[in-house]
């Protein structure tokens, strides 16, 4: 092994270095950014490297070489440590005098110096020289602040990007749905407590399932199938846009009406898809019983304006429409007229057939009626075997013709009939309201006399209380 110290290389520059200060102020000059040679015997006397200013941005022509010239520009905090450890390198040469001092350079930046030295002491040991080197280490020391800069900035986005994700999560955790995340395969990557109330599965337990497990098996192919091509073509949407009602399947199998929507996002892992899942058993069942009273209501407030045996209209129902009407003519002038109709002989066809077949002849008659009635006009049953037809916008001599057609009709049917059977005939009454009026009984007392005076003229037979007391129409 070479001994190092004992080169002859080494021996050489040595001697070089003694002999030629060229030598010297080359390796001063491209190694160090300031040479110093202090006289403690005579402290004023400081020998400063014309490196040690230029380093600075100082003239070295201007420096005359004294040791307070440099104290001036050295960081105040800095010069105390530095003579701190000068103190102690001088008691004892093992100190180091080694230490990083911030300098002010002549255009007002910061220079960043190590700075380093040794003491040259005489045969008893005192110190009589102080030799020392500059380092710039701006550069380094830029490029630390830079990086402890970066540093604090990484840590801070750190900071708020895991307060981000704790909030992202808190909102998936707090949402009032549930909410599952899906990846492209149809695995279940994340779930919230919502989820696992509504499926009754844990977390962990739905980590492990696909999504068309969730879903009732005999969809399960198809929603596959969608599963896929809404990956593929994703859009925010509520899912089963086409299919009325969707349904998830809870762990025990039972199934739970659902509302879907979709979204994706983006993760680490690729796009997967987000399902906002709401139970909507509260509401379907809420909007059934709302429903069914709908159609209580509906089929109630039939039976209440309809006759139950004949399924024609009351005569509640008839009054109240009688009672509009009459107002309107009143108000609008909107001409009324009214029939009266009664079935002839109606009560031996019960004592001859029974009160049964009289229903049935009642209906019979009703239904003949309403068929041959305008749509606009009012039928119903307001007695027994007594019915009456409102007509608004007509006048007496059109009432007269459309009562004829009623009379006509209803004989034509019942000659029709088995000859064995209950046949009938109706009787009919007529009248148009009056500016006199003061009431819809005004009216229907008018029209009773007029079917009163079809019973005197035999029957089977129309008349009018408006065409004087003998008015009546001939047979069609
Ligand atoms: P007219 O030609 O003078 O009208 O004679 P009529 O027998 O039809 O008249 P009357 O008023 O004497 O008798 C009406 C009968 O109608 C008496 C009643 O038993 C019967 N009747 C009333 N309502 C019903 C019903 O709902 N069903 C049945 N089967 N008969 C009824
Ligand atoms: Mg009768
Ligand atoms: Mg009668």
């Amino acid at each position: 092994m070479t001994d190092f110290d004992e080169h002859y290389l080494k021996k050489e520059l040595y001697e070089l270095l003694q002999k030629d200060s060229a030598t010297f102020d080359f390796l001063q000059k491209a190694s160090l950014d300031g040479l110093w040679y202090w006289d403690l015997e005579s402290p004023e006397h400081e020998w400063m490297s014309p490196e040690f200013w230029m380093t600075l941005g100082e003239d070295p022509a201007n420096k005359k070489h004294l040791a307070d010239e440099w104290k001036d520009i050295i960081h105040p905090k800095d010069l105390q440590i530095a003579i701190s450890n000068f103190e102690k390198h001088l008691e004892d040469p093992n100190h180091p005098y080694d230490q990083i001092v911030r300098y002010k350079h002549k255009n007002g930046s910061t220079v960043w110096v190590r700075c380093r030295g040794f003491a040259i002491r005489d045969e008893d040991g005192t110190p009589i020289r102080m030799l020392g080197a500059h380092n710039n280490i701006t550069k380094l020391m830029e490029m630390e602040q830079r990086y402890k800069k970066n540093l604090a900035a990484l840590d801070e986005l750190y900071a708020s990007t895991k307060l981000a994700l704790e909030e992202s999560d808190e909102i998936f955790n707090q949402a009032p749905d549930a909410i599952i995340q899906v990846d492209s395969d149809g695995y279940i990557t994340k779930s919230n407590e919502e989820a696992s109330k509504l499926f009754g599965y844990s977390s962990t337990e739905l980590s492990e399932l696909k999504v068309d497990e969730l879903v009732p098996s005999r969809y399960r192919d198809t929603h596959a199938k969608h599963r896929t091509d809404y990956h593929d073509n994703p859009s925010i949407r509520p899912m089963g846009k086409f299919r009325k009602g969707i349904f998830a399947t809870h762990k025990d199998g039972h199934e739970i009406p659902v509302e879907i929507r979709l979204s994706v996002i983006n993760t680490r892992f690729g796009r997967h898809t987000l399902a906002t899942i709401r139970d909507i058993s509260e509401y379907k069942a809420l909007i059934e019983s709302l429903e069914q009273k709908v159609r209580e209501n509906e089929t109630l407030s039939w039976q209440v304006s309809r006759d139950s045996l004949t399924g024609m209209y009351n005569r509640r129902y008839f009054e109240e429409i009688g009672h509009r009407e009459f107002s309107n003519f009143h108000r609008h002038q909107i001409p009324l007229a009214i029939m009266m109709v009664d079935i002839d002989h109606f009560k031996s066809v019960n004592d001859t057939y029974g009160h049964a077949i009289g229903d049935v002849v009642l209906k019979r008659v009703a239904q003949c009626i309403s068929e041959w009635t305008r749509s606009g006009d009012t039928f119903a049953r307001i007695g027994g075997e007594e019915f009456a037809v409102l007509l608004p916008m007509t006048s007496a001599n059109a009432c007269e013709v459309l009562a004829e057609r009623l009379r006509y009709k209803v004989e034509e049917s019942e000659e029709a009939l088995d000859p064995g059977g209950p046949r009938v005939t109706i009787s009919i009454g007529v009248a148009v309201l009056k500016e006199e009026d003061t009431s819809l009984e005004d009216l229907m007392n008018r029209a009773d006399k007029a079917l009163y005076l079809s019973k005197q003229r035999g029957r089977n037979c129309v008349s009018s209380c408006d065409e004087m007391d003998v008015a009546h129409t001939e047979e069609f």
